[in-house]
């Protein structure tokens, strides 16, 4: 089995991973890299009992005049599923054999019928926080999709066992590192490590992919294909920074502006999540008033071909 290099952590508070959940896209990340560590430290200090996941690193800066050529920039937005990527991505060009016919498929949401909605977790499992998550989801019935970090899974995938069974799992990468510092092989070493690390500890087999800090790039996509995923990303989310006090004002910010189909991105990365997590609860209830009900997003994806 082959295993990535996790790189070096620049700081024992810079995997606050606040980077995902922004919706002003990476240019604007670093503000709430300081925020979310921030935070982090302060938890971190009153909380003793639980072992401290590893920080994952920071999505990197990168110049505005390099990313021109070569990133693909993708957003929430209008645009629906069945996107179909060409086969030429990739560098150099160079088509992949092994990649499945057709490509893969880019889903920010769905076009559904019914009243559904997929709430996804990403960068867990972590002591102390994902525990929370699934006692959350048990409590509300409602099934999730968990994006794993496969180096937490191997580490932390006691956790999971026996409280995950309904849920569907995503692949997250191994190293949680942004796919723009890596080569193709590198990024395909990266979905692999952490594909693996599903399999053997939790014994499912992921399908769908979602890439740290929402970067995507020709390598990503040719990865992701030669293994068969899919690339799944959101159009909404369950905020954190700027909320404390507010939680009416978060649940509100959900409630009033998903729709059916809709993806809603929300994170177990940290305690500095707690703040959305313990807002499920009240964002369920609100919604299934509605007449919406809470799937994963293989069921939301069947449900809007149907
Ligand atoms: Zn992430």
């Amino acid at each position: 089995m082959r295993r990535v290099a996790v790189q070096p952590n620049a700081s024992p508070t810079d995997g606050a991973m606040t980077a995902s959940g922004s919706r002003r896209g990476f240019l604007r990340l670093t503000g709430g890299l300081i925020a979310g560590a921030a935070v982090l430290g302060a938890a971190a200090k009153s909380q003793s009992a639980a072992p401290a996941a590893p920080p994952l690193p920071e999505a990197p800066e990168l110049p505005i005049d390099e990313q021109a050529p070569r990133i693909v920039e993708f957003g929430p937005g209008p645009v629906t599923s069945g996107t179909n990527i060409p086969r030429w991505v990739g560098e150099g060009g160079r088509l992949h054999p092994g990649a499945r016919a057709g490509a893969l498929e880019v889903v920010w949401q769905v076009n559904a019928a019914e009243k559904l909605i997929a709430l996804t977790f990403d960068d867990g499992p972590v002591p102390g926080v994902s525990e929370v998550l699934y006692d959350i989801l048990d409590e509300t019935g409602i099934k999730a999709t968990l994006f794993v970090v496969g180096q937490r899974v191997e580490e932390f995938g006691d956790l999971m066992r026996g409280r995950v069974d309904r849920h569907e799992i995503g692949n997250h990468t191994y190293s949680h590192t942004s796919t723009f510092t890596k080569t193709d092989a590198e990024i395909e070493e990266d979905l692999t490590a952490a594909h693996q690390a599903i399999a053997e500890v939790l014994g499912r087999e992921a399908r769908l992919f979602r890439p740290p800090y929402s970067h995507v790039n020709g390598g990503t996509l040719v990865a992701a294909a030669q293994l068969g995923y899919d690339l799944v990303m959101w159009n909404n989310n369950i905020g954190y920074l700027g909320y404390d006090g507010e939680e009416d004002r978060l649940v509100r910010d959900v409630v009033e502006t998903v729709f059916p189909g809709s993806i809603v991105l929300c994170h177990d990365g940290g305690p500095e999540y707690l703040i959305s997590i313990r807002s499920v609860p009240k964002i369920v209830s609100e919604l299934k008033a509605q007449g919406y009900e809470f799937v994963t997003i293989s069921e939301l994806r069947e449900a809007s071909k149907a």
